[in-house]
């Protein structure tokens, strides 16, 4: 009987310490007592111009029970916001704004923190804490900005010149943005503050204008327009008849050579994928490479007139509009984005600055194809050729003959097709072989400028 007893009183004590245990484990596995804390979403270091609030995200699976933010300027302490929640909230968005009770006057540099706590009933029913620290420099001065000098004027298809003083403590970003959506971006010059660019107007954007854009870490913009006279151009349009002995010959060539899954295509629709979607193709390949700008100091940019072929007589002008007709039907049309010279069969062409040949291939419609890069975003490109001297990656003095003029590509005659790219842009070949062009838009420039810099 005794024993009996003594069984059941432990089978009880049994059962109640499993139903402790049980319970116990039951809680610590429950979302009421779950141990996530709530999660912020704050940087380490924040820019602050005091005009957007610092958005700060606070969330809690469990939901949250309080949270508080506090600016610290080392001495004082100001609660910026402080919120307890009587209904829980999984996710809250602060949006933090300086005090305006002249707390931390003179002070530019503050610590926030950031305190969360959520609604479980872990760590004895006070819940899960959460505290993020940033370190806030607040910057409500716009970064420096001012025009040095700049070319009088630009013409529509070319380029023109500008060297500026940029400055900030915390710079983000600086570039000249256009009218028709193209950055140009600047290179340092001369001394530390100071840059050099060359801009480009299209020669098929209608309008242009350009400004000088610096924005600071705290997001502080300053902007400065750059004063051009613009010289409107009349680009040549033309209107060419095809021949069945050019789309049978040429045409049907180039397609089988870069895209002889087109062979069995009908002859204008070969046309049309010659002059359309390989062109488009090409002229992408060359916008690649002639994108680059150079990021390091210079100090001038002595460039000599380019003088690509002796003797070189010009075939065709930059900029002219083509449309084609095959039996009076239009069928197709393009932008020439160079100048065609021509002189002897397969003559020497020379790079008349020194660079660097960044593309050295084959490119469908500019046949063999070489792009010398010479610094400040400046490209000299040359099509057609017959054979290559040089290679990619070669370094290149002025007077180097590089290749031989020839056929290759999209080309009837033997001649060369001679480009100029500013950042990207096609621009005017004449330019770049006109020595007071040369003067007015760069050299000058860029020393008048820098005896500006050095008073
Ligand atoms: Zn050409």
């Amino acid at each position: 009987m005794r024993n009996q007893r003594k069984s059941s009183a432990s089978l009880i004590l049994g059962v109640l310490l499993l139903a402790m245990v049980g319970g116990v484990a039951y809680l610590y596995n429950s979302s009421l007592f779950e141990r996530i804390p709530p999660s912020i979403v704050l940087e380490k270091e924040i820019d602050w111009n005091l005009k957007e609030p610092i958005v700060v995200h606070v969330k809690d699976n469990r939901g949250l029970r309080f949270v508080r933010a506090t600016l610290s300027d080392g001495e004082k302490n100001a609660v910026l916001e402080s919120r307890e929640f009587k209904i829980l909230e999984e996710s809250v968005d602060l949006n933090l704004t300086f005090p305006r009770t002249g707390f931390g006057a003179n002070k530019k540099v503050f610590e926030l923190t950031v305190e969360a706590t959520d609604a479980s009933k872990w760590n004895f029913f006070e819940g899960n804490s959460f505290v993020a620290k940033s370190v806030i420099k607040v910057d409500t001065r716009r970064p420096e900005l001012a025009i040095i000098g700049s070319s009088y004027k630009i013409m529509k298809g070319g380029a023109a010149s500008v060297v500026f003083k940029a400055e900030d403590d915390a710079m983000k970003a600086l570039y000249i943005e256009t009218n028709f959506g193209k950055k140009f971006y600047p290179t340092p010059f001369y001394k530390n503050g100071y840059y050099v660019s060359l801009v480009a107007w299209p020669s098929r954007a209608e309008n242009f204008s350009a400004s000088i854009v610096a924005i600071d870490k705290a997001g502080n913009i300053s902007k400065a327009h750059i004063p051009y006279f613009l010289q409107d151009k009349k680009y040549k349009t033309s209107t060419i008849a095809l021949q069945d002995k050019f789309l049978d010959g040429k045409i049907a060539d180039l397609t089988a050579e870069v895209a002889p899954e087109n062979n069995g295509l009908e002859h204008l629709k070969k046309f049309k994928f010659v002059n359309e979607d390989l062109r488009i193709g090409n002229e992408n390949n060359i916008l690649k490479v002639t994108s680059n700008v150079p990021t390091q100091m210079i100090n001038d940019f002595a460039v000599k007139t380019f003088y690509p072929l002796r003797n070189g007589k010009v075939v065709a002008s930059f900029g002219d509009y083509r449309f084609y007709e095959y039996d009076k039907v239009p069928v197709s049309e393009s932008y020439h984005l160079g100048l065609d010279l021509a002189s002897n069969a397969q003559a020497g062409m020379q790079t008349s600055n020194d660079g660097v040949v960044v593309f050295a291939r084959e490119n469908g419609i500019y046949g063999n194809n070489i792009i010398i890069s010479h610094g400040l975003g400046v490209y000299s490109l040359y099509g057609h050729c017959s054979s290559y001297l040089v290679k990619e990656g070669d370094v290149v003095k002025a007077g180097d003959v590089i290749a031989k003029t020839g056929m290759t590509g999209l080309a009837l005659g033997d001649h060369l097709h001679f480009g100029m790219y500013v950042q990207g842009i096609d621009v005017r070949p004449e330019e770049w072989m006109d020595e007071s062009w040369l003067k007015d838009n760069i050299f000058s420039i860029m020393n008048s400028a820098k005896k500006i810099i050095d008073r």
